[in-house]
């Protein structure tokens, strides 16, 4: 087990898209940190997707805590500058999520106050390294495919709220390395259909637009907002997914709007990120319609 080290990272930058509800934050890591009277370069070399740890407050148990987050942009772009995006979940045990919508974090970023981010002592390399929740590729992790092989994948990643996190960081990183197209393949192909509550909810909507907008081999956005829109809003309204009670054993689900905006989801690897109801629901409906994706790999919080 590598040692475990907290190092205190100012908060850089917040974005906040709605109050109260979903928030942006940059946690910047310094470039050193002194251990025990010995000072250590800081690595980051998390893989796009992937989430680290922070010790934010707990506003119901008075206590700081350990959670995770995925990160929303790579280290390539920004090295040890760690963004997220947070969302209220208003679950009745509610703790540390709250805190991140509060008065407590632009205090913090204008006192030049700090919050914990866990990096782990590699002894042998003489450094530090952001520690990142996990490496290998899992049914239940977004970590993205080896470089030789995300290039040559058709993607459906579907988001519901803050579950747009690893997606933005996939789609960074693969902007950089021009989302690897070369002489011999014809690069990655990312359908993104992302699900919010409101049109104030929509996380660097004019980014992912633009993206769609510049290239479009490779990259569709689909943003879907479910309980409110503006007059004249072009993309979907509603639930992409619904559940049918038909008073049988099994409940229907309705996969119509998905597969009106994703009709070759057999030809597709799914991603899935948000929550447990919706990865069940999903895999129920594909099920119920026989539609088999290439892959399925979903995570949920
Ligand atoms: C890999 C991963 C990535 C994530 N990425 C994001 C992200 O990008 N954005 C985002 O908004 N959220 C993300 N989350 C969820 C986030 O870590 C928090 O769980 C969420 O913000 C809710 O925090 P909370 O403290 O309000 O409540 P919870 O974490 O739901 O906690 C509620 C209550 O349960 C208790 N509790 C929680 N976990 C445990 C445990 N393991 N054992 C015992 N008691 C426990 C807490 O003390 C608290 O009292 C991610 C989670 C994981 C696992």
């Amino acid at each position: 087990m590598p040692r475990e080290v907290f190092v205190p990272a100012t908060v850089t930058e917040i974005n906040t898209y709605e109050p109260g509800e979903v928030r942006k934050v940059v946690l910047t890591l310094p470039e050193t940190y002194e251990v025990e009277g010995r000072l250590f370069p800081i690595q980051d070399r998390m893989h796009p997707g992937s989430a680290f740890l922070a010790r934010p407050f707990g506003q119901r148990t008075g206590k700081f805590r350990r959670r995770m987050y995925t990160r929303s942009n790579c280290a390539m772009d920004a090295p040890r500058a760690l963004e997220t995006i947070v969302n209220d979940t208003h679950r009745e045990k509610a703790d540390t999520s709250p805190w991140w919508q509060s008065e407590a974090i632009p205090e913090i970023m204008l006192s030049s106050g700090t919050i914990d981010v866990r990096v782990d002592v590699d002894e042998e390399a003489k450094e530090l390294v952001v520690y990142e929740n996990s490496q290998k590729i899992q049914p239940n992790n977004l970590i993205l495919e080896p470089d030789i092989v995300w290039p040559t994948m058709r993607f459906l990643a579907l988001s519901f709220s803050t579950g747009i996190t690893p997606f933005l960081s996939h789609l960074r990183y693969m902007r950089k390395q021009g989302f690897g197209k070369s002489r011999t393949c014809r690069g990655v192909e990312v359908t993104l259909v992302a699900t919010v509550r409101n049109p104030r909810q929509l996380m660097e909507h004019d980014e992912l637009l633009e993206l769609a907008r510049t290239v479009p081999d490779h990259f569709q956005y689909h943003p879907v907002l479910t309980r409110e829109w503006p007059e004249g809003w072009p993309f979907t309204k509603g639930r992409v997914m619904t559940i049918e009670e038909d008073g049988g054993s099994e409940s229907q689900v309705n996969l119509e709007p998905l597969l009106a905006l994703v009709p070759n989801v057999e030809q597709c690897h799914i991603r899935l990120c948000g929550n447990a109801k919706a990865r069940d629901q999903l895999t129920l409906g594909l099920r119920q319609l026989d539609i088999s994706p290439l892959s399925f790999r979903a995570e949920v919080w």
